[in-house]
């Protein structure tokens, strides 16, 4: 009854408290294993290619080496105005708030961040807050991670308190995967920390239409009822989405959460997730059909993310 990725689980967690630190061969332990058991039982443990575990079970396949596949496929890095943030785009920036996240999902673009050189809270969070302040271009403040809703709810509240005091500033985002993996996480006392004169947008991160358990619907519908509007990312994951029957059934599920598909994300090419890569000509098809059978208000940009544009750019044929 023991499935590969279960032994793989086994193996990253014994590998962790082998040498919690020490580089090793296995990939769990550069970008250590972890997921919620409640995510973890959306799996099915009969299933070898299960798509809830293949975005978190560490893969040998990580370590194969593919050309084009770096660690700061998307440019970050030449962006950073403060420690924990970065602006990229005009009128718009991301603060990193935390490294931390609920759960590892391998194909992720930060998995190779030096988020060491990112601490926050403090003296780094002064000077964050300080060039926000002095830049009256920003409109909107993006508050990633890392996963912000990891921080506890006085942390979340005296960050909306500190932005909604910059004059300049019309609206916040929060980038979360935690509705989904985690949603007992959404309570009163994290509602009532984003309760501020900024309008608030939750954009949160699906992928596969298993995802959306009853709790994961109620946590987005909790949101949704306390004024904050919902919308998905969601990236295309070889063997995980990549078909039009699935990612028809995700977008219309999350409409039915009343939450609005917003990006479907081309793969970043960040090293060790070669093997989640849908090719260009495939995805635009797997696209192009989903287009077909679901409703306008369910259909998501198709984007990438380039280094050097002005903001995510649409992938076309
Ligand atoms: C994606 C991203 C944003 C938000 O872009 P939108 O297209 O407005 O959703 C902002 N900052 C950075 C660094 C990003 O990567
Ligand atoms: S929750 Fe988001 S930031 Fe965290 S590992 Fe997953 S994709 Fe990356």
């Amino acid at each position: 009854m023991s499935t590969p990725w279960k032994e793989a689980i086994r193996g990253a967690t014994r590998a962790r408290r082998a040498a919690p630190h020490a580089p090793s061969e296995a990939a769990g332990s550069r970008f250590p294993f972890r997921a919620p058991a409640e995510f973890l039982a959306l799996a099915d443990p009969a299933d070898p290619a299960d798509p809830i575990a293949r975005q978190v079970v560490p893969s040998p396949e990580e370590d194969d080496d593919a050309p084009g596949f770096d660690g700061d496929p998307v440019g970050d890095r030449a962006h950073r105005r403060a420690p924990g943030l970065i602006h990229k785009y005009p009128g718009r920036a991301l603060l990193v708030l935390t490294s931390a996240c609920a759960v590892h999902c391998r194909y992720c673009f930060r998995r190779e961040f030096p988020y060491a050189d990112e601490e926050r809270g403090g003296r780094a969070g002064e000077a964050a807050l300080a060039a926000l302040a002095a830049d009256p271009s920003v409109r909107e403040v993006v508050l990633s991670g890392g996963d912000p809703l990891v921080l506890p709810d006085p942390a979340l509240a005296g960050w909306v308190e500190r932005l909604a005091g910059i004059p300049h500033l019309r609206r916040l985002r929060v980038h979360s995967r935690v509705p989904g993996v985690l949603p007992q996480r959404i309570g009163d006392g994290l509602l009532a920390a984003f309760r501020s004169r900024l309008p608030t947008w939750f954009v949160v991160h699906f992928n596969h239409p298993r995802e959306l358990s009853p709790g994961a619907v109620k946590a987005c519908g909790s949101l949704v009822d306390a004024g904050f509007p919902v919308l998905n990312q969601a990236v295309l994951l070889r063997g995980v989405n990549d078909d039009p029957d699935v990612l028809a059934e995700l977008f219309e599920g999350l409409l039915d959460a009343r939450v609005k598909p917003y990006y479907l994300h081309q793969l970043d090419r960040v090293r060790g997730a070669a093997h989640f890569e849908v090719p260009g000509g495939r995805a635009l098809e797997i696209v192009e059909a989903v287009r077909g059978r679901v409703s306008g208000l369910a259909m998501p940009a198709f984007v990438r993310d380039e280094a050097g544009r002005a903001s995510k750019t649409p992938v076309r044929g």
